[in-house]
């Protein structure tokens, strides 16, 4: 779906969560006003189309009601002219109760992003969230009443949390049934309170590695419970890949690539621990992800077996390979044995580190 973005950076916002610069990473510094979405809207959008004017960076239900009703009034001429289907907002998962959900779907919002990012309660704590871990459950119940789309935001790694915690916040973001998630290893970003953890060593972000072993094992349960993960990683920017927002942690401009070829790394290499040759075919479309981001898998594979190839070949279908004449899908093959845990608690069984107190 195509998304027309606006961002209106921490407007709504109660506080500051310790691990958000919404500035930084939209490269916007003030929210646009209706009048200007309205021209923007009137330069940008095709004749006809089926995609959202999202407004993204704040928590759009806590805007006053008036300028909500504004933002969300100058979009319906565009939503009755079929030049758009509908309006996406995010917001807080304490934040949309039924009247205002009722309001949303009256002025047009569609979809609804909450950010959870956890379902910790220690977690949220520690991130300053201000919400708990059952506030999602109520809005999400909310939004599916009225036929409203629902996304879920998750963020690994955040102070208090773990491997542990992450698999458990996603156990409990699929048991609402949403339909899509979104996932954001957390990164230490210039100006936030996170950053000042980190500087007084209290805070220790996963490593890139880590998070994208940690995400492809997300992602992994996502596609067997069937659901769409529509981002892995922030958004690749100018600002993001300038240096000087992210202070540490595992920010990467194609991570949601190294997450999907991790998954093929895995299924690869357990494919080829029962195979005796080493060449595979995959379809046109996959070869870049069963390579790797700069040939780290075939590098990865080649020092493990000695010789391995990977080839495109017409017919393959996609997400599958041929080894051996036999085709083995891919999510099968990178079967990941551990199940789910159903207890979002915060075990601190590696990475990241939180030492402190708030
Ligand atoms: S995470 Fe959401 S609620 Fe918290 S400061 Fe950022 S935009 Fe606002």
């Amino acid at each position: 779906m195509t998304i027309f973005p606006f961002f209106i950076p921490h407007h709504g916002c109660l506080h500051r969560c310790v691990f958000c610069q919404q500035h930084r990473i939209s490269g916007v510094s003030s929210a646009p006003t209706p009048a200007q979405v309205s021209q923007q809207l009137a330069a940008m959008l095709p004749a006809h189309g089926s995609g959202e004017v999202a407004f993204y960076g704040g928590s759009f239900t806590l805007l006053d009601n008036s300028l909500q009703r504004d933002y969300l009034a100058c979009v319906a001429p565009f939503i009755r002219n079929g030049q758009v289907a509908g309006i996406r907002i995010s917001t807080r998962p304490d934040a949309c109760d039924a009247e205002v959900v009722a309001s949303l779907k009256m002025a047009g919002v569609t979809t609804v992003e909450l950010g959870c990012q956890s379902f910790s309660s220690e977690v949220l704590r520690l991130s300053q969230r201000g919400h708990g871990p059952r506030d999602a459950a109520l809005s999400v119940a909310q939004l599916r009443n009225n036929g409203v789309r629902v996304g879920l935001q998750l963020m690994p790694g955040l102070p208090g949390g773990s491997f542990e915690e992450a698999r458990a916040s996603l156990t409990q973001a699929l048991s609402l049934r949403p339909d899509f998630l979104r996932i954001y290893p957390t990164v230490v970003l210039a100006g936030t309170a996170l950053e000042n953890f980190w500087r007084q060593g209290d805070f220790v972000p996963l490593t890139l590695d880590e998070a994208v072993d940690l995400c492809a094992e997300l992602l992994w349960y996502c596609r067997m419970a069937g659901m769409p993960v529509i981002r892995m990683g922030l958004q690749s920017s100018h600002e993001l890949d300038s240096g000087s927002v992210v202070v540490d942690g595992p920010y990467h401009p194609a991570f949601g690539q190294l997450v999907r070829s991790r998954l093929w790394r895995r299924a690869l290499e357990a494919a080829a621990m029962e195979s005796v040759t080493r060449q595979v075919h995959v379809a046109f479309a996959d070869l870049s992800d069963a390579l790797g981001h700069r040939r780290a898998n075939i590098d990865y594979l080649l020092q493990r077996f000695g010789s391995f190839d990977i080839v495109a070949l017409d017919g393959v279908s996609r997400e599958t390979f041929v080894m051996d004449g036999r085709c083995c899908d891919v999510m099968s093959q990178a079967c990941y044995l551990q199940p789910l845990s159903t207890a979002a608690g915060s075990m601190h069984d590696g990475s990241p580190a939180f030492i402190g107190s708030l």
